[in-house]
């Protein structure tokens, strides 16, 4: 199974699949033991840190009330400043809008750093196809890219690759000879990917805010790529989702403790590139062109319910991935999405349908780490049974809710049946006594099931349950019963 190629639509078979790898699974226990460690530890001594959450929530939650004035807002001062801002509905208005400004300037050569805005619109494959081979300059993006793979966590991409791997990579792609001394590879990725700076003419990044207040967009990073990617080209280009955008400057306090400390347990990443507009003067450092496209691709339609809103004051930290059973056992390319976990499961439905992504809100055991974790206190498992009720519900399209409808009628049909027969307690008592009896072959260590390993199935429709776990057994004494032999063990009867 190639993972780079997975979708959304199989994540059952997809999960199976990375289940049987086990280099995957030691690479995942690693990151989910590192960041979590690296998190508590900055956490230690973050004394405001629920206060930050809670304020970060709230200017999460008063920008999306308000979100088309603080856009406009936003575009009127950046424009102010000297960038150009664009409009685009969907992913393929956007790849088309930095396609049409590559081609304006006849340009070839081609820069970018990690983003996931441009990952979820597949903006490189629609540039290779147009001609353009856009260079990725996060070092585990630019491994990625030279495996032909995608991303497998929102802030690691190659947290799923070993040294080896990459050592054999660069073999391959690079020409290098085989080592796994990682200064080496290390050094060899930055002697190439300079070598791309300097020639470029066309600079492409992500936004991590948008200040509404000064028309400026905040970028943050660890390596120094985005700071040379978006100053050293004549042009620089920034996909920015419209769920990005904050009211003010001082508004960034609160989320640059958020962010950094959530995502990777630092008090700071190493760079934080602020960036309002052009440069002013020809003898300024920067770009003289800078182009802010404004994207919904589906946002809007998440603004519109008070649920499914609150999906879209994510600030893609990651911690949700790194605290997740689910993710710690399948890894991100089982998702099929660039957004895998606890934020993908919720957000790659409402980005490409549920039609494509049906399985993603049932990819959960609703413990609620992932809300536990999150430093805009986003209520992921409120989200995921919100979504899991649309698609029973039928309320995601046509099509479902026409195959719900008879899956309903069955449910309806046994749960009339289930309300009349626990109605009565002359047939409670009947029905609960032949359950015990019928359970009894079909028990092992007190569960009935595939995981304990005796029986892999129950006939249908309880089959359905004991095929991805143990359904426990129904106790051998019921409550009454107990409370009854209690009292006549104390004479009371
Ligand atoms: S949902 Fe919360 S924890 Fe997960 S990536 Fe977004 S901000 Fe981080």
């Amino acid at each position: 199974m190639k993972m780079a190629h997975l979708t959304s639509e199989t994540f059952d078979q997809n999960a199976r699949g990375t289940l049987q790898n086990v280099q995957l699974r030691g690479a995942l226990r690693k990151l989910a033991a590192t960041f979590g460690e690296r998190r508590r530890t900055v956490l230690a001594t973050s004394e405001d840190w629920e206060s930050w959450r809670e304020q970060a929530r709230q200017i999460k939650d008063e920008t999306l009330v308000h979100l088309d004035s603080y856009l406009e807002q936003f575009a009127e001062n950046a424009e102010n400043a000297g960038a150009q801002i664009h409009w685009a509905r969907d992913g393929k208005e956007a790849c088309a809008i930095v396609l049409n400004l590559i081609n304006e300037q006849s340009a070839s050569k081609v820069v970018k750093s990690k983003s996931m805005a441009t990952e979820e619109i597949h903006l490189n494959t629609a540039l290779e196809a147009a001609g353009i081979n856009p260079i990725e300059t996060d070092l585990g993006e630019w491994i990625i890219q030279l495996a032909g793979e995608t991303p497998s966590h929102i802030v690691v991409p190659a947290i799923h690759k070993t040294k080896n791997q990459i050592a054999d990579l660069f073999v391959e792609k690079v020409g290098i000879e085989l080592t796994e001394d990682v200064d080496v590879l290390t050094r060899t990725a930055r002697k190439i990917l300079r070598s791309k700076f300097a020639e470029a003419e066309i600079g492409i990044s992500g936004v991590n805010f948008g200040v509404a207040e000064t028309g400026t967009i905040l970028i943050l990073e660890n390596e120094g790529n985005v700071r040379l990617t978006t100053s050293l080209p004549k042009t620089h280009i920034a996909v920015m989702g419209i769920e990005k955008v904050i009211p003010k400057f001082a508004d960034l306090d609160v989320f640059l403790k958020l962010l950094p400390r959530s995502g990777t347990g630092q008090r700071l990443t190493t760079y934080q590139s602020l960036i309002t507009g052009t440069k002013r003067n020809s003898g300024d450092e920067g770009p003289e062109e800078v182009h802010i496209i404004l994207m919904d691709n589906g946002r809007s339609k998440m603004l519109a319910h008070p649920v499914t809103r609150q999906s879209l004051a994510c600030i893609r930290c990651g911690a949700c991935l790194n605290a997740c059973p689910v993710y710690q056992t399948v890894g991100g390319h089982a998702y099929g999405s660039v957004y895998p976990g606890p934020i993908g499961a919720v957000i790659t439905p409402q980005l490409i349908g549920f039609g494509k992504a049906k399985q993603l809100p049932y990819a959960s055991s609703l413990c609620g780490a992932c809300r536990e974790v999150c430093p805009v206190k986003i209520d992921i498992p409120e989200l995921l049974l919100h979504l899991r009720a649309e698609i029973t519900e039928g309320t995601a399209n046509g099509t479902e809710r026409r195959k719900s409808a008879k899956r309903n009628f069955g449910e309806r049909l046994a749960f009339s049946f289930y309300s009349f027969a626990w109605s009565s307690p002359t047939l409670y008592k009947l029905g609960t006594k032949m359950a015990r009896l019928i359970q009894r072959p079909l028990l092992k260590n007190g569960r009935i099931g595939k995981v304990s390993g005796f029986l892999a199935r129950l006939a249908p429709p309880l089959g359905a349950w004991t095929a991805w776990r143990d359904a426990p057994a129904i106790a051998p004494q019921s409550f009454r019963e107990k409370w009854r032999d209690e009292l006549k063990a104390k004479g009371k009867s």
